[in-house]
């Protein structure tokens, strides 16, 4: 039978403390124990079905982390304060002071800082490469190469990664293949494809309000035990662990998250086909001209659609802050950060998510100055969406 990654979310049943349709919340950041022995005893990882504290896990933590873990379809999952919160500790429980990392060069701007800024001073060193050549991402593997890392879609290039001739190589070589499911959740699952460790930002699509951060990681029981080891686990000794309101909270808006993904997915394509009749530079995966166009339909599950974010290029940086400002004026959408959001979102990403990269990587890499990324919101009536910006652009010269 087909993978079908929400019917995995649907089947799941909880109850709350009183009959509750939803679970019970726990409002506690510290839990008691009847005898001392047991709470040594979970202190050692031995007590399960016990609290311990908070940092550690809650019980509407594991709720979240399961209907994650049943998403991505691995053995279980740890949420954390921040997508970032999930990605550090990761690449840390799997790295020590003289290892190595092959990485995407076009990931989240703040993981590439990570990668590239912080995690030389505990002596882990990356290669950048293009995820999308498969050659030379096997000849940028040394000895030293723990982990492989990348985003399925990337940000904010829309780049696809072949997940499954990654794992090919990944596997090959020892490695562990870490991917970024963020801009793509439902509509890639990477773990069929071959990936070890998915992780995603809920503070995106999958929470879907923009009102809370949150990360997860999916992965193997015996990863997500070892990373909330109270003696050597990196998301417990970090600390960045996810409240239990939180988890509560984007556990309910996790639920609509198919219906949410569709829409999203249904005005982007709607978006980028019109654009590129335009004759605007559009990059959208949904589009016959993207060059990862058939293999992300290799690997998606259809009825989710190409997702929700595309860019456009409109020329220049000034031509880029003219529309976004226009487009916040007329109400069609907010120009920040972020994704995932019902309203449209737009940044000029070489001066906002992805500024920690150098301009000079930015330009090797095709991410120009007049770049809009866009996150398309659920807009009902996408069409009248559409006549709107055409008419910005009209104002301002971009379309003529
Ligand atoms: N991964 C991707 C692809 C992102 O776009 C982001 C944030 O923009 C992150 C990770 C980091 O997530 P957070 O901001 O929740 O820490």
């Amino acid at each position: 039978m087909a993978f079908k990654p929400a019917n995995n979310i649907q089947d799941l049943q909880y109850f709350g403390e009183f009959g509750g349709v939803n679970p019970s919340i726990s409002d506690s950041s510290t839990y008691t124990f009847l005898s001392a022995k047991t709470m040594f005893d979970t202190f050692e990882g031995n007590a399960e079905g016990c609290y311990l504290y908070s940092r550690h896990t809650t019980p509407s933590n594991l709720y979240l982390g399961e209907a994650l873990a049943a998403m991505e379809g691995t053995e279980t999952a740890n949420v954390a304060a921040s997508g970032m919160g999930a990605i550090t500790p990761t690449i840390l429980q799997f790295c020590v002071a003289g290892d190595h990392v092959v990485a995407s060069r076009t990931i989240y701007g703040g993981t590439y800082a990570f990668l590239k800024n912080f995690a030389p001073r505990m002596g882990i060193d990356t290669s950048f490469v293009d995820i999308t050549n498969l050659e030379a991402v096997e000849a940028s593997i040394t000895e030293k190469t723990k982990i492989l890392f990348c985003e399925c879609v990337s940000n904010p290039l829309l780049e696809i990664a072949d997940i499954t001739g990654l794992s090919e190589i990944a596997k090959r070589h020892g490695l562990e293949l870490i991917v970024d499911n963020t801009f793509s959740p439902l509509s890639i699952s990477p773990v069929k494809l071959g990936a070890d460790v998915v992780i995603h930002s809920l503070t995106k699509f999958i929470n879907g309000s923009s009102d809370t951060m949150g990360g997860v990681v999916c992965g193997s029981q015996e990863l997500i035990d070892s990373l909330r080891n109270v003696n050597d686990g990196a998301s417990m000794l970090l600390g960045a662990s996810m409240d239990s309101l939180r988890a509560a909270s984007i556990l309910k808006n996790m639920r609509t998250l198919h219906i949410r993904m569709k829409q999203h997915s249904h005005n982007a394509l709607f978006l980028a086909e019109k654009f590129e009749a335009d004759g605007l530079r559009t990059v959208y995966p949904g589009l016959p001209s993207h060059p990862g166009h058939e293999l992300i339909k290799t690997m998606m599950n259809d009825e989710y659609g190409f997702g929700g974010m595309l860019t456009l290029d409109v020329g220049s940086l000034e031509k880029a802050n003219e529309l976004m400002e226009l487009m916040q004026k007329q109400n069609l959408g907010y120009l920040a950060v972020s994704l995932g959001f019902y309203k449209t979102l737009f940044s000029a990403p070489g001066t906002s998510t992805s500024s920690e990269i150098p301009e000079e990587e930015q330009k090797e890499m095709g991410l120009s100055d007049g770049l809009i990324r866009f996150s398309i919101g659920l807009d009902n009536d996408i069409e009248r969406t559409y006549a709107m910006m055409h008419k910005c652009m009209k104002e301002l010269n971009i379309l003529e």
